[in-house]
């Protein structure tokens, strides 16, 4: 995770982790390689997905997207967010209190990372290819250009 992290990448990070959630109660990404021109993501998962399930995911994302949902952050204790959210890809030396970030009411996870304000500026999201290997799911991605404000 660093410093320079694109906004729209990153932000588009956060509506695939919920999104392969809500579909396939996988959990979040364990690992993210987050880059300006194309990402990916990797999930434990059992199987590898099917072109239909591609396509899905594809097409909640950018549902996300056009919803134009606001994103937000609030703050909390680590003890009330470690109740609530799961803290293990957060540095260990995040200062108190924890910053959640919020995408409507679609998703919150605690992150430090730099946002977009709401997900219209995310841009249309693609999914490249989806390969599975040894308990891994890699999920590459791409956004189109950043619409106008
Ligand atoms: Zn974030």
């Amino acid at each position: 995770m660093g410093k320079q992290m694109d906004p729209r990448m990153h932000s588009a990070e956060h509506v695939l982790n919920q999104t392969m959630v809500r579909l396939f109660d996988c959990g979040r990404c364990f690992s993210a390689h987050i880059e300006k021109k194309k990402s990916k993501c990797d999930y434990h998962f059992d199987r590898p997905l099917t072109e239909a399930e591609i396509a899905h995911i594809e097409k909640q994302v950018n549902e996300v997207i056009e919803a134009d949902l606001p994103v937000r952050e609030q703050y909390m204790s680590r003890k009330e967010s470690a109740d609530r959210y799961d803290l293990h890809r957060l540095p260990e030396d995040v200062e108190e209190p924890i910053r959640i970030v919020t995408v409507g009411d679609y998703d919150a996870c605690p992150c430090i990372g730099p946002h977009v304000k709401s997900t219209r500026a995310i841009g249309d999201f693609r999914i490249g290819s989806a390969s599975f290997e040894n308990g891994v799911l890699r999920i590459r991605f791409k956004l189109g250009k950043a619409p106008r404000p």
